[in-house]
């Protein structure tokens, strides 16, 4: 598996060089809404320490950032009244990863609705930026 390279655009994300719509952060974690969501209200969250992804992640990073996704999970459940939600973690570009620095999505899932494929069409930022208020003030 290739090394973790700093040059990807999550790492920027969390070095502010790139904006985001934040929903969470701290010491260890950011969370931000997905740019090409697959359902209203996808988040994503990843460790501040870079790894690749799962596989070459610090176990001490992995355990804190799993507490931070459940707690992040459950604001996105309750700021989209979800009726359930997918936690999907991809390792390696056969498995699905496009972005080299682990993260960890937050899709959250309504009856009836099916999901959306992932078209690269991106959302409209003022839409994204009232989910990441909803989700914030679900954390508080
Ligand atoms: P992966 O397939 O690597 O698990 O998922 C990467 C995710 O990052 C995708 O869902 C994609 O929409 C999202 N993404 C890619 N570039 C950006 C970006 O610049 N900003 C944000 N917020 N999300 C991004």
């Amino acid at each position: 598996m290739a090394a973790y390279s700093p040059d990807n655009i999550f790492a920027k994300i969390i070095a502010g060089l790139v904006p985001s719509h934040r929903v969470f952060e701290d010491a260890e974690a950011l969370a931000f809404m997905d740019l090409m969501p697959h359902s209203k209200g996808h988040t994503l969250v990843v460790p501040k320490k870079g790894s690749r992804n799962l596989l070459d992640a610090d176990p001490e990073v992995l355990a804190k950032l799993i507490v931070r996704v459940q707690k992040i999970a459950m604001a996105v459940r309750i700021a989209f009244s979800a009726d359930g939600l997918r936690i999907n973690q991809f390792n390696e570009e056969p498995a699905g990863q496009t972005v080299f620095h682990l993260h960890f999505h937050i899709i959250p899932i309504y009856q009836g609705v099916p999901m959306r494929a992932q078209t690269g069409e991106m959302a409209d930022p003022n839409e994204l930026a009232a989910h990441a208020e909803a989700i914030r003030a679900a954390l508080k």
